[in-house]
């Protein structure tokens, strides 16, 4: 039995047809957690699909009713082994965002594998389907390379509702901080720096959405009437945008921004190149903060987008000058930020450049940022994990420029919190025509089992460094 045993072993079951079966069967599941009707689809996958697999692993398993009312459920499950050293901790997410299903390019569906050279398409191959079963096939396979012993205990926490906010997350591990009681966290999610360069990022940028919008009659007015003589919603609230951010994507607002991207950012972010990929788009040299490379735009600073802005009625425009606008803005934070009053800070902002008729509205889509120290014991030991299974050094990112519900584990759970990502830039998460890449998920495999493995060998002594 060999670590090199195990990495080949990984592989085999992907190279002779496994794992797309595998992943093929969890991708036709309409996991669609943002339709309320989806409730029975979502415990089936958990049941049907990733419970059986788990008990042939020795896990016990549970589905646990999400603290929310008719909110997505949650399995538990746990391997725990007599005289292990640690615990290991892991998530994923079976659900999914809608699937778009005609807006796909002709002959894909989200709800099949389909293979194309390098690409397999399908809703969730990236976003979270074949992230999680990539970390439980890599386990399944150390394991009996092992013969059944890890050393180690393992917990697992899948929920159901990650891409409709995650609601019940916190309360439900708040509620079991005994059961879901670890030394380390290690989950799958989100995009690599790049597809060739495996990453290990430690936390994440939060998100903070916001509603703008002046309502200023009860209908519209005949533009040759009171043209000149009302004012203009949509023009009104253009301009107020323009107040909080310029013409090249600068925030205004300092209230809104970090102080500063820390020395140990700045350092780990030198080595990080963001975009490049053959179809990744290509990035707007001067857009964003002045003066920061482009890895400390999307890393480590704020960035704030208007997602959706409507005036009037865009179907079928009239000759009136229309009553309301209405614009739907979106941040990225980091660590650092004011979050906690960036709501006053935007008021105080347009309140002082003379926009006392714009609402501003939180519309309670929110998610904390989070970040462990790169220093930890436990980074030291990914990174060095990973560089072992693939030759060369791993991107380390102090957080990922996307959002994820970290806050949960590394406060509600207070976990050291590692992400090993096994999607790209362009996977298309969240739009038509959503993939993996075969190269990079073969990869992702062998990354996976030298962490499963190399935690057996050297789980007891990260114990006593991070202790
Ligand atoms: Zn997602």
């Amino acid at each position: 039995m060999s670590r090199t045993q195990a990495l080949a072993q990984t592989l085999a079951y992907f190279d002779d047809g496994r794992f797309q079966k595998t992943l093929d069967r969890r991708v036709a599941y309409k996991t669609e957690s943002q339709d309320a009707a989806s409730g029975p689809i979502l415990h089936a996958y958990l049941r049907e699909e990733i419970t059986p697999q788990l008990e042939s692993m020795g896990f016990s398993c549970r589905i646990v009713d999400n603290p929310l009312p008719g909110k997505s459920p949650f399995l538990f499950a746990e391997r725990m082994e007599p005289g292990a050293s640690c615990t290991v901790l892991t998530y994923g997410h079976g659900d999914v965002v809608r699937g778009y299903d005609a807006q796909w390019r002709e002959g894909l569906s989200p709800w099949k594998i389909v293979v194309d050279g390098n690409r397999w398409y399908g809703r969730g191959t990236a976003d979270n389907k074949g992230q999680h079963t990539i970390n439980l096939t890599a386990l399944e396979q150390v394991l009996a390379v092992r013969g059944g012993r890890l050393g180690y205990n393992v917990k697992i926490i899948l929920e159901m509702g990650e891409e409709d906010g995650s609601p019940g997350l916190n309360e439900v591990c708040a509620l079991h901080r005994e059961a879901l009681a670890a030394d380390v966290f290690l989950a799958s999610d989100g995009p690599r720096v790049s597809a060739s360069r495996a990453t290990l990022f430690l936390g994440s940028r939060g998100v903070f959405n916001f509603d703008l919008s002046l309502n200023l009659r009860d209908g519209g007015h005949h533009s040759g009437n009171w043209g000149g003589l009302l004012r203009n919603p949509g023009i009104r609230l253009a301009h107020a945008i323009a107040s909080l951010i310029d013409a090249h994507g600068r925030i205004l607002v300092p209230g809104l921004l970090p102080k500063e991207i820390p020395e140990s950012v700045k350092k780990a972010l030198q080595d990080i190149e963001v975009g490049g990929g053959a179809s990744d788009p290509e990035i707007d040299p001067h857009w964003g903060e002045p003066g920061l490379t482009p890895a400390e735009r999307v890393i480590g600073w704020n960035s704030l987008e208007v997602l959706a802005f409507t005036t009037g009625n865009p179907a079928m425009p009239v000759h009136a000058i229309p009553h309301t606008a209405r614009a739907h803005c979106h941040m990225r934070f980091v660590v650092g930020s004011d979050v906690a009053h960036f709501l006053d800070h935007i008021r105080q902002h347009l309140l002082a450049h003379g926009f006392d008729d714009v609402e501003v509205r939180s519309t309670n889509v929110y998610m904390a940022a989070t970040r462990l120290d790169p220093d930890s014991p436990w980074v030291r030991w990914g990174m060095a994990s990973i560089e072992r299974s693939t030759g060369s050094r791993p991107a380390l990112l102090p957080n990922l420029g996307g959002s994820l519900p970290n806050d949960v584990f590394a406060e509600t759970l207070g976990l050291p919190t590692l992400w090993v990502p096994h999607s790209y830039p362009a996977c298309s998460q969240h739009a038509p025509n959503e993939h993996i890449l075969v190269d990079t998920t073969r990869e992702s495999l062998q990354v996976m089992a030298g962490l499963f493995w190399d935690l057996a060998e050297q789980g007891a002594d990260i114990m006593k460094e991070a202790a």
